[in-house]
């Protein structure tokens, strides 16, 4: 009996302590970006939207990728199921501006951590690393970066990729920046540029496209390490000690196995092991 009171005590407890904690941290609104302890309606998440295997909008609305796959393990480990996910597209030049403005919570958008970065934005992670790379026509005879010295590259405004060319490996290549990928690789099969850079994992994937079957060839050159975070607003670090653990939790469960197997599987692509949290190769 007293057991069975303490129960029901309990249990109203409970009660009240959900509603305390549906209404309060945020209002409600199902603009929030997302409390950040679950609770709020939605949860507002960047990912990249042309980038297939990554982050990539298919044609009936959905959402599919290793990065939406990672980002919707962390979301529910945060207490928020897939539905209340609401994508946001973030181009590579638009990552600080979008979580210094509080548009989204986090970014899971092959979002490479960089000291320059840092000052803005903070991050978790990483959850993978990946490398700079080439990818060229299949006839091409660009094998190595010395070779793009005069030739049209292409990569992307605000990457990490298109500053190591004029920074690092490609000084005297014409660099041609474009503000997506899509972009790129639609300059390469016309023949606009010779060579488009990124990360291997991106390119892996546009390479695997049926559209491009047999057309375009990686050099594969590991031009640069890229170690994938998760970025959030500068100072919130108590979303990126939970996203660390949801991390953690998604490698020891398999599922970081499982996500990998589903988007890189069809590429091919030969991706490094799950790199351990706050293990940054340089
Ligand atoms: N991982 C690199 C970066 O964060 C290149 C890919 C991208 O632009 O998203 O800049």
């Amino acid at each position: 009996m007293k057991l069975r009171k303490v129960t029901a005590a309990a249990a109203a407890a409970l009660v009240l302590s959900l509603t305390a904690t549906a209404c309060g941290g945020d209002d409600g609104d199902s603009e929030d970006t997302g409390s950040g302890s679950g609770g709020g309606d939605k949860i507002k998440v960047g990912i990249k939207y042309d980038q297939p295997g990554l982050g990539l909008k298919e044609p009936d609305g959905s959402f599919s990728g290793f990065d939406v796959d990672v980002a919707t393990y962390v979301a529910k480990e945060l207490g928020y199921d897939a539905d209340q996910i609401e994508w946001v597209e973030t181009k590579s030049a638009d990552r600080e501006n979008a979580l210094a403005r509080g548009d989204v919570k986090m970014i899971a958008a092959t979002y490479s951590i960089t000291d320059e970065r840092k000052e803005k934005v903070d991050f978790a992670g990483p959850y993978l690393l990946a490398h700079q790379d080439l990818l060229v026509k299949t006839d091409s005879d660009i094998t190595e970066a010395t070779d793009l010295n005069s030739k049209k590259l292409c990569s992307v405004t605000g990457s990490t990729s298109a500053q190591n060319v004029s920074d690092k490996f490609a000084p005297k290549a014409q660099l041609k920046e474009y503000g997506t990928y899509s972009e790129c690789i639609a300059g390469l099969q016309s023949g606009a540029v010779d060579a488009v850079t990124t990360d291997d994992s991106i390119l892996a994937g546009f390479a695997a496209q049926d559209q491009y079957e047999g057309q375009f060839k990686l050099a594969g050159l590991k031009l640069s390490n890229e170690n994938y975070g998760i970025g959030v607003k500068k100072g919130d670090t108590e979303t990126v000690d939970k996203i660390n653990k949801a991390l953690e939790k998604m490698v020891s469960d398999g599922a970081w196995d499982t996500a990998v197997k589903d988007n890189f599987g069809p590429a091919n692509y030969q991706n490094e092991p799950a790199p351990k949290i706050g293990d940054i190769v340089q």
